[in-house]
């Protein structure tokens, strides 16, 4: 692919020098999210440094060091002034694809195909980043790029999964996906002060880092049911609050629904088809279920009956990575949080397509892989 230009006159070009893989990559990549084109680049989780920026950039300069929010953000928007960053109005012009569904739709993402404006993603050696002075947050001197490079997206998402709770002392909060985003739940909301987080997966290295990392207490779905352990482990009540850090994973489209509907008809409901019914089954009424795993067109089935009875707040959306950022960088800086703890693999850009396999697979213990271009 040619290098990118700077087009508008608040872009700049960022020579990327860590990018990652992304969960919700793999739903473009399984093709639940069919929208990409032959030329698309994905990626949309990047740190790297500014090599051109156009004559309306006054918040950086050439050569500084920056981490770049998913989410691309207008910053003048009814939606930006209400700091509902991902939400931006003038960011996603191709919202309109799924308007007739939805009535509107969020903003743009870099590398997220063209239902989220079809801007080039970070899998790459230079990105072209727009409204950079609304976005873009400065890495401080000494702080290596590892250690920022999941603030630009799974960091944030899993602290707004955890905020989205309301934690007050005390509570439980479940977490459904021990996968690299609920991993970063599970430590936020020890950081905002949940007294027990109990972490849900079938991979063993997975509930094992949930365990060793997050001081969680662990279920795998294959061998209990969740549900009614929960309520077992929280005096018969549930969990106060339940994050869904899964997605499209659980739930597919066409085909799979049927295959849903079957295993659901015969009683064989396993895995993929339960978790977002488990997170209402299990919850405690009056509790709150966070969705931050993504999900796109109709997930049916969906209980909206359960809901109503229990009294449950759901909350969820892409993470308005913008409003969380400089607290997390602070959190960094000082020491009190390390989001690379949770990296596992680090490849070659070259090697991106071994990378995907290998995370889609979850092989290799693999929890997050960072990828680096070659310049
Ligand atoms: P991942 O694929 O590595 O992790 C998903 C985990 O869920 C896996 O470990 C899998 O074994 C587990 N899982 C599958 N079915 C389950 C079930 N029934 N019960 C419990 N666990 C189950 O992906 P990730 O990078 O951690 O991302 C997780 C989700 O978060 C994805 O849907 C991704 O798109 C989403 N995400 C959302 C935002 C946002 O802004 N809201 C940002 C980034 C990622
Ligand atoms: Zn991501």
């Amino acid at each position: 692919m040619p290098d990118p230009e700077i087009v508008q006159k608040g872009d700049v070009i960022v020579k990327v020098a860590l990018t990652c893989i992304c969960g919700s990559d793999l739903h473009l990549y399984n093709g639940y999210v069919p929208t990409m084109k032959k030329g698309d680049i994905l990626g949309h989780e990047f740190v790297g440094e500014i090599v051109a920026a156009g004559p309306a950039v006054t918040r950086f300069r050439v050569g500084d060091r920056v981490i770049v929010p998913f989410p691309i953000s207008c910053g003048a928007c009814w939606y930006c002034k209400h700091e509902l960053w991902s939400l931006c109005d003038n960011s996603n012009p191709n919202s309109w694809m799924m308007e007739h569904i939805y009535g509107d739709t969020g903003g743009g993402i870099f590398g997220y195909s063209h239902l989220y404006g079809g801007y080039a993603g970070g899998q790459a050696e230079y990105v072209r980043v727009p409204f950079a002075d609304v976005g873009l947050e400065k890495i401080p001197d000494g702080i290596p790029y590892e250690q920022v490079v999941l603030l630009t997206d799974i960091m944030p998402t899993g602290y707004q999964a955890a905020v989205y709770c309301n934690i007050n002392p005390g509570d439980t909060v479940a977490v459904w996906g021990c996968g690299p985003v609920g991993l970063l739940a599970m430590k936020s909301a020890k950081l905002l002060g949940t007294e027990r987080v109990i972490g849900i997966d079938r991979f063993p290295d997975r509930l094992q880092m949930a365990h060793n990392q997050c001081q969680a207490e662990v279920l795998n779905y294959e061998e209990v049911d969740v549900a009614e352990q929960l309520q077992n482990m929280t005096g018969g009540r549930g969990p106060d609050s339940c994050i869904d850090a899964v997605g499209l994973e659980a739930r597919g489209t066409g085909i799979e629904d049927v295959y849903d509907l079957v295993k659901q008809t015969l009683r064989l409901e396993t895995d993929r088809a339960s978790a977002l019914r488990q997170l209402v089954k299990a919850c405690r009424k009056g509790g709150t279920l966070s969705i931050t795993g993504v999900y796109s067109g109709f997930i049916d089935k969906f209980p909206m009956g359960a809901i109503f009875a229990k009294g449950l707040t759901v909350r969820g959306g892409q993470a308005h990575v913008h409003k969380y950022l400089p607290h997390l960088v602070q959190l960094v800086a000082e020491q009190q949080i390390d989001p690379s703890s949770i990296i596992t693999h680090r490849m070659s850009l070259e090697d991106a397509p071994e990378g995907y396999r290998t995370f889609v697979k979850k092989q290799d213990s693999c929890i997050k892989i960072v990828l680096k271009p070659e310049h």
